[in-house]
């Protein structure tokens, strides 16, 4: 299987071919990138988390003045109905312009890869942590298809020899990654930042994974934490739809053990994909 594409027409969800183009080229969606997206996993014939993805698809709808279309949901169902068995990656996308589509492709194998653990860089984002909560302008925790400059990290991870990015503030706390939540481990406990308070993207994943720890166990807490706090954690996670949960194996450098608390998370979310 290589690409399923399901497009939004009048009469409801239809498979089209995905060589065909599908966008007006005066959509303000491209122009100005003012779309917005939810990526799922698909594990299975099924596509996980679907209600919190649409959530926040209404949710980054919101903030955008982007109108999603009636019927958007079910282009979920249609384009999962045309995958066979094998993982994929589920990109349901509307732009301002109007058009709503899913897109379902093969999982890439750095993604694969990265389920092991990846290597991480701080990179600042700029801002002072409290910043884009009191400038809703800035768009912070809003899935919009402008992702040039989460892209541009991930770049200059590459160029500093690793695989991924955790944004810092310009006031030393730990914000997310380009494509990731962000979460820690300090004395047994998992840590990870408010959305809402510090401007980030509440991630599906960090809401099961909080959900799972309830069920193992584990202690958690909600809360701001800075980045010499990140450095000094016994563990340290990026958290995301297609990649799962997953250790960081070294941070600006320096090796981190994949600790026992991110591998049972990491064990029970991939379980809780597969009822
Ligand atoms: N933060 C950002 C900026 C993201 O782009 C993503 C996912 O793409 C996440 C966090 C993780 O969200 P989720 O777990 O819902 O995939």
């Amino acid at each position: 299987m290589t690409t399923v594409l399901a497009l939004l027409t009048p009469d409801g969800p239809a498979l089209v071919d995905p060589a065909v183009p599908v966008l007006r080229a005066d959509d303000v969606g491209v122009i100005r990138g003012e779309s917005v997206f939810e990526t799922l996993r698909v594990v299975g014939r099924r596509a996980g988390f679907v209600d919190a993805h649409l959530a926040r698809l209404q949710r980054s709808a919101d903030r955008l003045a982007v109108p999603l279309p009636a019927g958007h949901e079910a282009l979920v169902d249609c384009a999962v109905g045309a995958w066979g068995d094998e993982d994929g990656v589920l990109r349901v996308v509307v732009t301002k312009g109007g058009t709503a589509y899913a897109l379902l492709t093969p999982v890439p194998a750095a993604t694969v890869a990265g389920r092991r653990g990846v290597t991480a860089v701080t990179l600042t984002l700029g801002l002072p942590a409290g910043l884009r909560a009191q400038a809703p302008w800035l768009l912070g925790g809003v899935k919009a298809t402008s992702y040039a400059a989460n892209m541009a990290a991930l770049r200059e991870a590459e160029a500093r020899g690793a695989q991924d990015v955790i944004y810092v503030s310009t006031d030393g706390e730990v914000l997310e990654g380009p494509t990731s939540t962000c979460a820690w481990v300090t004395g047994g406990v998992l840590v990870t930042p408010p959305a809402d308070e510090v401007g980030i993207l509440p991630g599906t994943t960090m809401g099961v994974a909080l959900s799972l720890a309830e069920r193992l166990g584990v202690a958690y807490e909600v809360r701001r934490g800075t980045v010499d706090e990140l450095r000094a954690a016994d563990e340290v996670l990026l958290l995301g739809s297609v990649r799962g949960i997953a250790p960081v194996l070294a941070l600006d450098g320096v090796a981190f053990p994949a600790g026992p608390v991110t591998t049972r998370l990491g064990e029970a979310f991939e379980a809780a994909l597969r009822p």
